[in-house]
């Protein structure tokens, strides 16, 4: 039979997606379960199991070539194994070989997720048609991806473009990576939401303490939540031009929770990317909000098995 889909899978630690996506990008058949993300390396094993179970059990299963897998990271894409912070189950798990049995022998290809959001943002999203990308996702954490040349560039391990950990503030805060003022720790929504706080931010009536309520409140012009967003913006901008200065990008799209806030991120961190980013070969250096939603991991899933084939 023809095989012109490929079996997408979005691990993350609250949920584990897959669908079989065609050559446009289209999610032609869906299946998702919770992350047991506190049970053993077998529990969770067990719900990817069940998910791919469901994909296999479609009439569509026989057009799937090859399986692509984007994981919350770190993972070791030379090893096929994954590591996810937010997963301590899963340490060095062999995810590779156990899909690989588990989808009936199809080779598997495995990224990190922020390099299958970037895929995904390159294929059909913000960074169509630039060929030198960094994309971001800001979130409850900060990851990202590269596009260089025209062609995804994960990296031997999986990882390449990994912004969060870059160090911005030389004798910062100590990081749970084990470094000091990696971007993350300024940037990511609990941390703008854990600034504001400290500076005498107060949640409203619902106690709603997410950056997105910092960011509601910001909005209404508060100037604890609007000096907490601009932080996070500065770190961004510093993070992204030196990633512009060393690869000579074309645009860095920003996405994640925390690119929800819109205006109140983005304002800022254009401003502050003019501060940071000052070589003449950088003045081409546009920023723009991903636009691939919630589907950026599957799609990116099946993106990146698609460009590393
Ligand atoms: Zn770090």
């Amino acid at each position: 039979m023809h095989t012109d889909l490929v079996a997408a899978l979005d691990i993350g630690g609250t949920k584990i997606a897959g669908a079989l996506v065609d050559g446009d990008g289209s999610l032609l058949v869906r299946a998702q379960r919770p992350t047991p993300a506190r049970e053993g390396a077998e529990a969770v094993m067990g719900a990817v199991d069940e998910v791919l179970g469901e994909l296999m059990a479609s009439p569509q299963w026989g057009r799937a070539g090859f399986v692509g897998i984007g994981s919350a990271g770190p993972v070791d894409a030379a090893a096929g194994t994954v590591s996810p912070v937010n997963v301590p189950g899963w340490r060095d798990f062999p995810l590779v070989e156990r899909v690989h049995k588990t989808a009936g022998g199809l080779s598997v290809a495995l990224v990190g997720d922020g390099v299958a959001m970037t895929a995904a943002e390159h294929w059909l999203g913000a960074a169509r048609g630039y060929d030198n990308a960094l994309c971001l996702v800001v979130s409850t954490g900060v990851g990202g991806g590269l596009v260089l040349g025209g062609t995804l560039r994960p990296g031997p391990s999986g990882n390449a473009g990994h912004i969060g950990h870059i160090s911005v503030d030389l004798d910062g805060d100590p990081c749970p990576c084990g470094a000091r003022g990696c971007v993350e720790g300024i940037a990511s929504g609990p941390n703008i939401a854990r600034r504001a706080l400290e500076n005498g931010w107060r949640p409203g009536p619902d106690g709603d303490e997410t950056a997105a309520a910092v960011a509601v409140a910001a909005r209404a012009g508060n100037p604890v939540a609007i000096a907490s967003y601009e932080r996070a913006a500065q770190a961004l901008a510093a993070g992204i031009a030196a990633t512009a200065t060393l690869a000579d990008l074309d645009i860095a799209v920003v996405g994640g929770g925390v690119a929800g806030a819109g205006d109140v991120l983005f304002v800022p961190l254009r401003r502050s990317l003019r501060e940071y980013a000052t070589l003449s070969y950088l003045r081409r250096l546009t920023v723009a909000p991903a636009v691939m939603g919630t589907d950026a991991g599957l799609v990116g899933a099946a993106a990146a098995a698609i460009a590393l084939r």
